[in-house]
């Protein structure tokens, strides 16, 4: 079985062949079996041994072609050129059962034409951070990018102190960023940016194609597919914290986990970047930033689109966001019709939990939990304002009542949109600290976890419960 590598020989000149640089002692200590099988990859390749030579031999599928892709990137809304992959290499691309394309990409391979002066690596805990990340948004059904094995090492490198490196294979349909775009479109190589276009239409937006004009139906659809990512973001707590136009992809998938967080506590200015002094990144800015991002890359359509036909696109974005997320609230809330009372009683009850500082997704699931008579009395001791809770619930039965939701069909769907586990920050940072001593128990046990989001178990009971105080108060370094 041979990856293909079509990004690597058709846009050969849009990036360089750079070679994995071995880490001291690697170790091969998590596959992801399902994603490796849904990528029909050979169980054979994820073996220690194996996997050692795939990656540090000269001859394998994953070194003939391994690239490091040029990028840019508008960075806390700066402009900044000197970007592309300083730490990661595509390895090559895989198909799935559907003929369907996925970029295999490892993280933290060593220096690159792009490190400047950076050492091409990535540390434990953020691999892990990352690994865990993404499988708990894509068990709650959010897009994102995935993890397929990850790798420690003995090599140590230094961030705010001195870390261990690893590796992680990551995958996702490809790792085209808005800064790809944005780079060739600004360093005015419009030769390579055309050829990038024509890359894409054959691989990964051949439904273009059929349009009128194939461009603005691209940038249709990476417009709508961003609206539709940051309405899920929004509607499940999740803070990215490094929207910069570098860590977004064209596939309107999550991607690039820096300092993200899931919400605790209920608070729409929520920053979890303590770099981003501005909030530029604070959790109810990601809708505005997604705009801001998709007209920076709107730019590099301009060859080929005229004013009207990018304000058309870009127009798209907040009607398909505002429906998106008004849908998947109604579904939280477990009703049937949007109305305007739907996005009344949305907005109240986004109002009574963010005033009374509750957490975002325990509130969600005791609301799941009312009975026939829309009472359930853990959930008004919940509050502090409990007569405005009262006064909701009652203006919330009302609704069930006249959209005809029963019970028990209600709570289904509800325990089924609102997960029981999330992501909590704590409980990473409790499994990183594990790892960095050799026990990846915490870190497996919690996986498991994440990948079954909305069953509640009772053996899971620890991974439900409210954070800690301490642990709602953490600074989780960027530096990854
Ligand atoms: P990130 O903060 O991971 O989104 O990365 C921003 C840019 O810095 C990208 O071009 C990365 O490839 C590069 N970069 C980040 N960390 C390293 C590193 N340790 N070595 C080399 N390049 C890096
Ligand atoms: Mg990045
Ligand atoms: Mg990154």
């Amino acid at each position: 079985m041979n990856l293909d590598h079509s990004y690597a020989t058709h846009l050969g000149d849009l990036g360089a062949l750079t070679k994995p640089l071995r880490v001291a002692n690697p170790q091969l200590v998590e596959v992801n079996h399902t994603l490796r099988d849904a990528l029909q990859l050979p169980a054979s390749w994820f073996t220690q041994s194996s996997i050692m030579s795939m990656l540090f031999g000269n001859t394998s599928s994953f070194t003939t072609h391994s690239f490091a892709q040029k990028y840019g990137g508008h960075q806390f809304g700066g402009w900044n050129p000197d970007l592309g992959d300083g730490r990661g290499l595509l390895l090559g691309e895989a198909k799935d059962k559907f003929g369907k394309s996925w970029d295999l990409h490892l993280k933290g391979a060593g220096p690159t034409p792009y490190s400047r002066f950076a050492d091409g690596r990535a540390v434990l805990r953020s691999t892990l951070r990352e690994y865990l990340a993404s499988e708990a948004l894509h068990h709650m059904g959010i897009p994102t990018s995935r993890a397929l094995c990850l790798i420690t090492s003995d090599e140590h490198v230094y961030r705010e102190k001195q870390e261990k490196a690893a590796m992680m294979i990551r995958v996702s349909q490809s790792h085209i960023r808005f800064g790809h775009f944005e780079y060739f479109y600004h360093n005015g190589e419009l030769d390579k940016l055309k050829r990038l276009f024509d890359y894409c239409f054959e691989h990964h937006f051949s439904a273009c194609l059929h349009s009128e004009s194939p461009h603005l139906a691209m940038l249709e659809k990476v417009v709508t597919d961003t609206a539709t990512l940051i309405a899920k973001w929004q509607a499940y707590g999740f803070n990215h914290g490094v929207m910069n136009t570098d860590n977004m992809s064209i596939h309107g998938i999550t991607f690039d986990f820096g300092p993200y967080a899931f919400l605790d506590d209920f608070d729409p200015k929520f920053v979890c970047n303590h770099s981003d002094h501005q909030g530029r990144y604070a959790f109810e800015q990601q809708p505005g930033v997604g705009l801001w991002n998709l007209n920076a890359l709107a730019h590099a359509f301009t060859p080929y689109l005229n004013v009207e036909q990018i304000k058309g696109a870009l127009s798209q974005y907040e009607p398909k966001l505002m429906a998106e997320f008004s849908q998947l609230m109604r579904q939280k809330l477990g009703l049937y019709e949007n109305t305007q009372n739907t996005a009344e009683l949305v907005n109240r009850w986004l109002d009574l939990i963010s005033q009374d500082k509750r957490d975002y997704h325990i509130s969600f699931r005791l609301l799941c939990e009312i009975d026939e008579h829309g009472e359930n009395q853990p959930l008004v001791d919940h509050f502090m304002q409990r007569d405005t809770a009262k006064m909701w619930l009652e203006h919330y039965q009302q609704a069930l009542i006249t959209q005809n939701v029963k019970r028990q069909e209600r709570q289904a769907n509800m325990r089924n949109i609102n997960p029981e586990y999330v992501l909590r920050n704590y409980q990473a940072q409790l499994a990183i600290d594990a790892a960095q001593d050799g026990d990846f128990s915490r870190f497996r046990r919690l996986l498991q976890v994440l990948q079954h989001p909305f069953e509640g178990k009772p053996e899971y009971a620890e991974f439900a419960k409210p954070p800690p105080d301490w642990g709602k108060h953490m600074e989780i370094s960027c530096s990854s």
